[in-house]
């Protein structure tokens, strides 16, 4: 089941006090999937003030969990690797018990929603992580600019393809690139070599991450 808050938000426009029903937790298998589609569309973050009727999005943190996929997913916005998880958080979710589950965070809402996907598709994230960074610099040298930033959107069983979706160069260009689920096969290989036994623990796993496991895997290799 899902889990609901009341919270006072103040209109960044007009400062008028909003009352304001925010998620703290929702359950994929549970839930149904009317909220999930709207977790997923943004809309459960959407702000709209009863007095003046501004628009905003509402950044906070929620926990996602699917026990029938086994997976969790806690998007606490603008965490970043250096900062630690709240342990008050972290125990309030650690569901005694339950420890073959895997347990992420995510720092932004995109980063959320690909975490999702992934999961939701039966990929290992790692993987995902590592091909999508092994990617950058195909992307880069096609379109003579920088990747800015990249996530899984698409799978295709029949053509035996993955796709990616990145931002490309200060415009934020969309260029989607697909691949071969063998370089998916070839990245889970190295990422079976990186992964922490993590325990109850929820980690962050994102393109950082992918990139320093690459580095080693590289220098490993040369020697
Ligand atoms: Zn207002």
């Amino acid at each position: 089941m899902s889990s609901t808050e009341m919270k006072t938000v103040s209109c960044p426009s007009c400062n008028y006090e909003n009352n304001v029903t925010v998620y703290k937790t929702i359950n994929g298998s549970t839930d149904g999937k009317a909220i999930k589609e709207k977790m997923l569309s943004g809309e459960l973050f959407r702000f709209k003030c009863q007095n003046c009727g501004h628009e905003a999005m509402l950044n906070y943190p929620v926990l996602y969990n699917d026990m029938d996929k086994k997976f969790m997913v806690f998007y606490i916005p603008e965490i970043d690797r250096t900062s630690a998880v709240d342990e008050k958080l972290e125990k309030e979710f650690a569901y005694e018990g339950l420890n073959d589950i895997t347990r992420r965070l995510a720092g932004s809402f995109n980063e959320f929603k690909e975490k999702v996907h992934i999961f939701d598709s039966g990929f290992d994230d790692c993987a995902m992580e590592i091909a999508k960074v092994a990617l950058y610099d195909v992307v880069s040298k096609r379109t003579g600019d920088t990747v800015k930033g990249g996530y899984f959107s698409k799978y295709s069983e029949k053509d035996g393809t993955i796709g990616f979706t990145f931002f490309v160069g200060e415009e934020n260009q969309i260029y989607v690139q697909t691949t071969r689920v063998a370089i998916y096969k070839k990245s889970a290989e190295i990422a079976a070599q990186f992964k922490e036994d993590t325990g109850r623990k929820f980690v962050l796993i994102n393109s950082d991450w992918a990139r320093n496991v690459l580095y080693i895997y590289k220098k490993k290799n040369e020697s």
